[in-house]
C-alpha cells in the first residue's frame, strides 16, 4: 500500500536538505519545490485517499447488508434461547423435581432416572387430572389402571431435561401420552426407547439442520415441552406433538425393530396400511384434515392420523370411516366411546 513519504530530500544545485512531511514540503518557497516531486506527492496523496476510501467501504460492507443480517439473526436467536430458558416456568407448573437431583454442569441436561423419581400414585393422579383431557374422561377403574401403567412406564425410562430446572409434570405427562396411545394394547412399555429428552422450546437438530418440536431417533423420544403442553391445552384442534411422536415410537417398537417379529399390532397395521392408501393416492385431502406434511409419506400420515383419531375422532370417522376403523383396530380403543 503506498504511504505518504515521511522524508523528502530536496536537492538544489549546490546543496541538499531534507523535510520530514508533506506539510513541511508544501510550506517551502516555490523556488525550492521540484515539479517532479510535487507531482509524485500529489499522486501519493491521491493513492492514500483512495486506499482510505476502499477500507472504509470494506468496513461498511462487513456490517451491511448481509453482515448486519447475520449479526441481528444471531442476537435474536441468543435472546430467544435465553428468554425461553428463563420463561419455561410460566406454563403454570410450579413444582420442581427433587432439587438434589439437579446436575449443575453447564450445558449438560438434567438427568432423572425414572426409578428415582418416587412420585406417589396420588401425585400422578393429581397431575393427570389437571392436564390430561383423555385421563379426565376415563372411568374410576380405568384411571387406576392408567396410573399403574404410567408409573411402570415412567420408572423404566431416563429423562433428560435441557433446562435449568425440571418439573414433575414433565415425566408424568409425557409418560401419559405414551399410556394414552397404548391403552388398548397389552404391551405398553415401549422397551426399545430408554430415553425421553425434553427441551423447553423448539430445538435444533442436525443432519439435516432443522428446527423441531419433537422427533424419534435412536432410542430416544425428544419433545419440546412448550409445544407438548400447548397441544394438550387445545385437545380438539387435531394437533398433538406428544401423540404424534408416540405414534412414531409405536411404529419403531412394533414394526421396525426385530423384536415382536410377529405380533397382533403388526397384523392389524397391515389392515391400516391398506386403508391409508385411500388418502395417500390422491396426494390431496379435500376435507382439510391432513396437511401437506402429513401426506408426505406413510409414516407421517400414520402419526398425523393418530393425532386426529384422539383429537377430532368424529371428523376423522365422518371423512375417512375406513381409516378410522383401522386405527381403532390397531390401537384397540375408540375415543368416541371413551
Ligand atoms: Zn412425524
Amino acid at each position: 500500500m503506498p504511504q505518504a513519504p515521511q522524508e523528502i530530500t530536496i536537492t538544489t544545485k549546490d546543496t541538499s536538505f531534507t523535510v520530514y512531511s508533506v506539510e513541511e514540503y508544501n510550506q517551502l518557497p516555490d523556488s525550492l519545490k521540484s515539479p517532479f516531486i510535487s507531482e509524485q506527492l500529489q499522486k501519493l496523496e491521491t493513492d492514500r485517499l483512495r486506499e482510505n476510501y476502499r477500507r472504509e467501504q470494506e468496513e461498511k460492507e462487513k456490517l451491511t447488508p448481509a453482515g448486519a443480517v447475520v449479526i441481528i439473526v444471531t442476537l435474536a436467536m441468543v435472546f430467544y434461547f435465553f428468554r425461553n430458558l428463563f420463561t419455561s416456568a410460566k406454563y403454570d407448573l410450579k413444582e420442581s423435581i427433587s432439587e438434589n437431583l439437579v446436575d449443575e454442569s453447564a450445558g449438560q441436561p438434567l438427568h432423572y432416572p425414572g426409578r428415582d423419581l418416587n412420585l406417589s400414585e396420588d401425585e400422578i393422579k393429581r397431575i393427570c387430572s389437571k392436564y390430561n383431557p383423555y385421563f379426565q374422561k376415563l372411568s374410576f377403574d380405568k384411571k387406576i389402571q392408567f396410573i399403574r401403567r404410567l408409573n411402570g412406564f415412567m420408572r423404566s425410562k431416563h429423562f433428560y431435561i435441557y433446562a435449568g430446572k425440571g418439573y414433575k409434570e414433565m415425566p408424568v405427562l409425557i409418560s401419559a401420552a405414551a399410556i394414552q396411545i397404548t391403552f388398548g394394547l397389552d404391551e405398553y412399555m415401549l422397551p426399545y426407547f430408554s430415553n425421553i429428552i425434553i427441551h423447553p422450546d423448539a430445538y435444533l437438530a442436525d443432519n439435516p439442520l432443522r428446527i423441531l418440536m419433537g422427533n424419534v431417533q435412536g432410542r430416544s423420544i425428544t419433545l419440546s415441552w412448550k409445544h407438548f403442553l400447548e397441544d394438550y391445552q387445545n385437545p380438539t384442534d387435531g394437533k398433538n406433538v406428544g401423540l404424534h411422536e408416540m405414534a412414531h415410537a409405536l411404529q419403531v417398537q412394533y414394526l421396525f425393530t426385530k423384536r415382536n417379529r410377529n405380533n397382533e399390532f403388526k397384523e392389524d397395521f397391515a389392515h391400516y396400511d391398506r386403508a391409508d392408501d385411500e388418502v395417500l393416492k390422491e396426494k390431496f385431502d379435500a376435507h382439510g384434515l391432513f396437511d401437506k406434511y402429513a401426506l408426505k409419506d406413510k409414516n407421517e400420515l400414520w402419526a398425523t392420523s393418530v393425532e386426529l383419531f384422539f383429537e377430532r375422532p368424529a371428523d376423522l370417522k365422518l371423512d375417512y370411516p375406513e381409516l378410522y376403523d383401522s386405527i381403532k383396530l390397531v390401537l384397540n380403543q375408540d375415543p368416541l366411546t371413551l
